[in-house]
């Protein structure tokens, strides 16, 4: 006839789980989370670079409808500003372009890349550079001036904006970020590999920096970002 069970055997019976087993268990986990985590992150980075081009989409669409107003101007990049104020050292005094781009793009956030790559609150440049070396055939050029989307040629090519990794903290948090002097290509941001670019056309793509062939800083050709 078979004992009653008492409390010892339960106890034995609840002890079933040896030590082996337990580093199994334990080995297992850590492989999961192994596997897990870095497609977690993977998975993270690609919604930053989602909700980057997004961004980049809707300041595409606000200077479309700038440009449509301002006879086929695009805001105009000056010099370096805090929101708020004029920027440095032009007269006469405007705000940022992106403050000027403001009543279109409405949503503030739109100005910043869920990477914050730069150390300050904004993180997209303006394409300028065509402006800037059409101006030096002015006497007293070159200046600041607004890049003229009707005389853009290759309106799939040019680089109108992009996110940077580009440092611009310093006095001011810079709010007015352009590429008349700066080379704000090949300053990568996400997953340190690629940035955002926009094109007029509001087309957006992913470049490690400049590519040949793809992108241009000029109206009529398709060269890449010149020195003056
Ligand atoms: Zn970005």
């Amino acid at each position: 006839m078979r004992p009653p069970e008492t409390s010892t055997n339960m106890k034995h019976a609840r002890r079933a789980f040896t030590l082996i087993e337990l580093l199994v268990v334990i080995a297992v986990i850590s492989l999961l989370v192994s596997i897990i985590l870095p497609s977690l992150s993977r998975a993270k980075g690609l919604a930053k670079t989602v909700v980057c081009a997004a961004n980049a989409k809707g300041i595409g669409t606000a200077m479309y409808i700038y440009a449509e107003e301002f006879n086929e101007r695009y805001p105009l990049a000056s010099n370096v500003g805090n929101w708020g104020e004029y920027v440095a050292g032009v007269t006469p005094s405007i705000y940022s372009w992106m403050e000027q781009l403001f009543p279109y793009v409405e949503v503030k956030k739109l100005y910043v890349c869920p990477e914050k790559p730069n150390g300050s609150e904004y993180s997209y440049f303006l394409g300028t550079r065509a402006a800037w070396i059409d101006s030096m055939k002015y006497p007293d050029g070159p200046f600041f001036n607004p890049v003229i989307r009707s005389r853009i040629k290759y309106t799939s090519a040019y680089v109108l904006l992009g996110c940077t990794g580009r440092d611009f903290k310093g006095t001011y948090d810079d709010c007015d970020k352009d590429d008349y002097t700066q080379d704000c290509t090949g300053f990568p941001v996400h997953d340190k590999k690629v940035q955002t670019i926009l094109f007029p056309d509001n087309h957006v793509k992913s470049y490690p920096g400049y590519v040949e062939g793809e992108m241009t800083f000029q109206y009529n050709k398709m060269v890449p970002w010149e020195e003056e």
